[in-house]
């Protein structure tokens, strides 16, 4: 099975049965607002932080099949990180998507990998990074929702 057959069957899969979507956890501490204008997506995300490490993730709000996708997929590959390194999970994924010369997995990120499937498809990048954007914006305590457009570094 090729990249591409995974990701299709992956991005189909978390998007009929998206994990950890719904309402905020009872104990959740910090949250943000996602929206990436040019496709339509719109996300929430919520955390539990205790001791500098991910306890809980959800999110809710309504997307495309990559932005719910990766959403879910970020959920599952956050919970049980410390806050650190949940920011450096997301710098490896960003540049997986963004560089032009990135190798498939760079450095180990686990599942995510078959995100890079989203290469082919570059309008979609910003969808696939969208609630990840969103994450750093909870885990920064930003109020300001976040918008792919103002918020790509
Ligand atoms: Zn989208």
């Amino acid at each position: 099975m090729d990249v591409r057959d995974l990701y299709e069957e992956v991005i189909l899969d978390h998007n009929r049965n998206p994990r950890n979507f719904g309402a905020r956890p009872q104990d959740a501490n910090a949250s943000a607002d996602g929206h990436n204008p040019l496709c339509g997506d719109q996300v929430r995300v919520h955390l539990s932080v205790k001791d500098g490490v991910i306890t809980a993730a959800t999110f809710e709000g309504e997307g495309c099949a990559i932005s719910t996708a990766s959403a879910s997929l970020m959920t599952e590959a956050v919970v049980g990180r410390s806050v650190e390194d949940a920011h450096a999970l997301f710098a490896r994924l960003h540049e997986m998507l963004t560089a032009s010369d990135a190798p498939d997995a760079n450095g180990d990120i686990g599942k995510l990998w078959v995100l890079a499937g989203v290469r082919e498809f570059p309008m979609r990048v910003k969808c696939a990074t969208l609630p990840w954007h969103t994450l750093e914006a909870a885990l920064h305590g930003d109020e300001t929702p976040v918008s792919t457009e103002v918020a790509e570094p």
